[in-house]
């Protein structure tokens, strides 16, 4: 693939560096319109070539996707040239507001290591958070493991600065930014907590109905830092922050799943299966040329989680495809699903999928 001359320009001027890459990986941006799994890659210097560049795009008629840790399988782009946010690496923290300003090319675990060195954490604990960028989970909506406490990235987020489609830079609120169409994320703000004193981690097996556990102390408002069930019927619990309360609130919890039949399977512990929750994180670990492997996130109301449950897997089972599910981050509104699923022999997604 050449790269393309209209690019040179920026390279003469010594804006950003450009090479061709291979894009395959961890996602399959590879199968949306992409040749070879190669792309071309322009790396602007810094902030304000990172605008130039754009600009030059759209100027030039250059189809451009952005690219940050370049793990999302729910946005991917359309073109095969990125232009690359890792530049956009500001970190600052704000002690009067309590507040991180960071770049949105900088990864989420670069970043809750700045903010850990002095005390901070900002609560977003992604599967792909070492690659992730804070500007790529927030345009895929992304969801921490402890979203029940810390809210997902979008929620969390106090101000967005962006660049618009006249080239105009300026900070809004997140409401703003959702309204406007095609905007870039250059930074933004986000609230700082405090490290928990301590983290409690129980699993609990042999509910009933453990989705309806879940309901249950959604409804009650107890909203641990996590729940989940996965599709054996285990329920996972972590309560963090103060142990005071945290204990309290746990024992209400483990309460409300014992009234439902479920038994506690471990005794509370202090973040050892924490470790092994965030590890066993089963994200597309097949996602080879060999098979075909996804991840379906899906928003679920309590009225039809369990239609929505059966859809999908019936779906994914008359096409041949390995499903395992689990549902968390349990509100009053209802819950998400995360469907896992695997296609040995396919190297595409399937059709029934493009929805
Ligand atoms: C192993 C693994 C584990 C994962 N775990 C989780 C998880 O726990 N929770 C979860 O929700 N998701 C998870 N994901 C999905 C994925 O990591 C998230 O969607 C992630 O937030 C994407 O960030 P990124 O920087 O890689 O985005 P990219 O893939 O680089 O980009 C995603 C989209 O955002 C656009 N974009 C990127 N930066 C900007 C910007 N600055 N301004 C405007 N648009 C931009 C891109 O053009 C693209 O359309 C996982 C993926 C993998 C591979």
């Amino acid at each position: 693939m050449n790269t393309d001359y209209r690019l040179q320009n920026l390279v003469d001027l010594g804006v950003a560096t450009v090479d061709v890459r291979d894009v395959r990986g961890w996602s399959p941006w590879h199968q949306h319109g992409l040749t070879a799994g190669k792309a071309t890659y322009v790396n602007p210097r810094d902030r304000d070539a990172f605008i130039q560049t754009v600009k030059h795009c759209h100027d030039n008629g250059l189809n451009y996707t952005l690219i940050g840790g370049g793990t999302a399988t729910s946005k991917p782009g359309e073109t095969d040239l990125f232009i690359s946010t890792e530049c956009l690496n500001a970190l600052s923290i704000d002690t009067a507001a309590e507040e991180l300003e960071v770049g949105a090319g900088v990864a989420i675990e670069t970043a809750e290591s700045y903010v850990a060195e002095h005390g901070w954490t900002l609560g977003q604990w992604m599967g792909s958070g070492a690659t992730a960028t804070i500007g790529g989970a927030i345009v895929t909506n992304a969801t921490g493991i402890l979203a029940g406490r810390y809210g997902n990235i979008n929620e969390a987020v106090t101000m967005v600065e962006i660049l618009d489609q006249s080239g105009k830079t300026s900070w809004i609120s997140p409401a703003a930014y959702r309204i406007t169409p095609d905007a870039i994320i250059l930074g933004v703000r986000i609230p700082l907590w405090l490290s928990p004193d301590g983290r409690a981690v129980a699993r609990f097996v042999g509910a009933g109905d453990p989705l309806a556990a879940l309901r249950q102390v959604a409804t009650a408002r107890l909203m641990p830092a996590h729940m989940s069930v996965d599709q054996s019927g285990t329920i996972t619990v972590i309560v963090e922050g103060e142990p005071h309360l945290e204990t309290a609130r746990y024992q209400l919890i483990a309460a409300i799943l014992q009234k439902h039949g479920a038994v506690q399977d471990l005794s509370l512990d202090q973040g050892k299966h924490w470790d092994a929750l965030l590890a066993s994180n089963p994200w597309s670990p097949n996602a080879t040329g060999a098979v075909w492997a996804d991840r379906i996130v899906l928003t679920a109301a309590w009225t039809d989680y369990q239609q929505q449950l059966e859809t999908w897997i019936q779906r994914a089972s008359s096409a041949g495809a390995e499903v395992t599910w689990r549902a968390i981050n349990p509100t009053p509104q209802g819950v998400r699903l995360i469907l896992d699923v695997q296609l040995p022999g396919a190297k595409t997604a399937p059709d029934w999928l493009c929805v």
